[in-house]
């Protein structure tokens, strides 16, 4: 993780221009510019929420960006995932997303992470970090997070939303209810997905735009308005509805006698979603980053003569041998598409990292 240097104390000619109509609302103003300057945020999730935060957040000046996701872009993606475009189907998304941000603001430092969120590495992605910002899609990753955020003290906007809905809140550890305190033990194999009952663009943008103002009132040390506050959001009759959330004293994580934080949470190596034309997709993910040498498994695929669609950075995308694409990301997930089961996958798997690159099962294996 990158440790940021020296804060900014002045804003340069080209700041001062850039951000001249922001400067001038008299919640921002100068200080408030050198503020966002300064700021480092994290945004777990670059989807349907993450990639409008990340492009406000860009523009407006953030000056670190810590950037988490564990998918490519697909085609299903390009109708809310502002971030994307046609050209970049196959690629990490981080990767995108971090190069869209320095087109858009070269002073933005940002840092992409090609990874799976668990209770293992959240820490890591919190710490340092003035506040997170969700953008996720599954419950797992966002427990994960909130545990890690309270445990280290970082402010943390969750959200949610799918169909014509979705909610917010600002969580801030030790004044406000935790994650768990409202949401707590919510399964994501009950839960509806977007695949499955679809999501609205325009409401990624209104809830997204509100994560960024509660994002920006934190770091400008303001008191952010939804403290306490779940907002609920309807596009189809544009309603919003305000409930007040009450910190649980049994909550596990921040109630009077938590057991313990983070808690193992559930965890496979591999896991099953259903793709295009309803092919299955499995999905591996190594128990530590294993920071693969993409140029060595490069020219290994290359080798088993398999059609390359993508090479870049963090990620590389090729036609496998069961009719659709295989994904494999710097940090060792690889995302299989059309295998006959969980076993085919990992044979995959293992004939690329394990026997190609040579990484010990030790590692990989949960
Ligand atoms: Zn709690």
């Amino acid at each position: 993780m990158v440790v940021r240097g020296a804060k900014i104390r002045r804003l340069s000619k080209s700041e001062l221009e850039r951000y001249s109509r922001q400067i001038a609302l008299s919640e921002i103003g100068y200080e408030g510019q050198l503020k966002i300057r300064n700021a480092s945020v994290c945004i777990v999730g670059l989807g349907g929420l993450g990639s409008p935060v990340t492009l406000q957040l860009a523009a407006m000046g953030v000056g670190h960006m810590r950037l988490v996701d564990q998918d490519v872009v697909e085609p299903s993606n390009l109708h809310r995932q502002l971030l994307y475009g046609v050209k970049y189907i196959g690629y990490p998304k981080v990767e995108v997303a971090a190069r869209r941000v320095r087109e858009l603001n070269p002073n933005v430092e940002v840092e992409p992470l090609p990874i799976s969120i668990n209770a293992e590495n959240a820490e890591d992605i919190v710490s340092g970090m003035d506040v997170i910002i969700d953008g996720l899609d599954r419950m797992m990753p966002r427990y994960a997070i909130n545990r890690a955020c309270q445990k280290i003290g970082v402010p943390y906007i969750f959200a949610a939303a799918i169909m014509t809905f979705g909610n917010v809140t600002t969580i801030i550890p030790g004044k406000t209810p935790c994650l768990e305190c409202f949401q707590g033990n919510l399964k994501d194999e009950m839960l509806p997905t977007c695949a499955d009952v679809g999501v609205h663009t325009s409401l990624l943008s209104v809830i997204a735009g509100i994560e960024t103002s509660e994002a920006i009132r934190i770091i400008l040390g303001k008191e952010p308005c939804l403290a306490n506050k779940l907002l609920h959001f309807d596009i189809s009759d544009l309603t919003f509805e305000e409930i007040d959330i009450l910190k649980v004293e049994s909550c596990p994580v921040c109630g009077s006698n938590p057991r313990g934080t983070p808690m193992p949470l559930p965890r496979k190596l591999i896991s099953e979603t259903t793709g295009r034309c309803g092919r299955r997709v499995f999905r591996i993910v190594p128990r530590e980053n294993l920071n693969l040498e993409m140029d060595k498994l490069f020219s290994i695929v290359e080798a088993l003569g398999l059609k390359v669609r993508v090479k870049s950075n963090l990620g590389i995308t090729f036609e496998n041998e069961f009719g659709g694409s295989t994904s494999v990301l710097k940090s060792g997930i690889m995302i299989v598409e059309g295998a006959g089961g969980e076993e085919e996958a990992y044979k995959e798997f293992s004939r690329l990292i394990i026997d190609g690159l040579g990484i010990p099962r030790s590692r990989i294996e949960i």
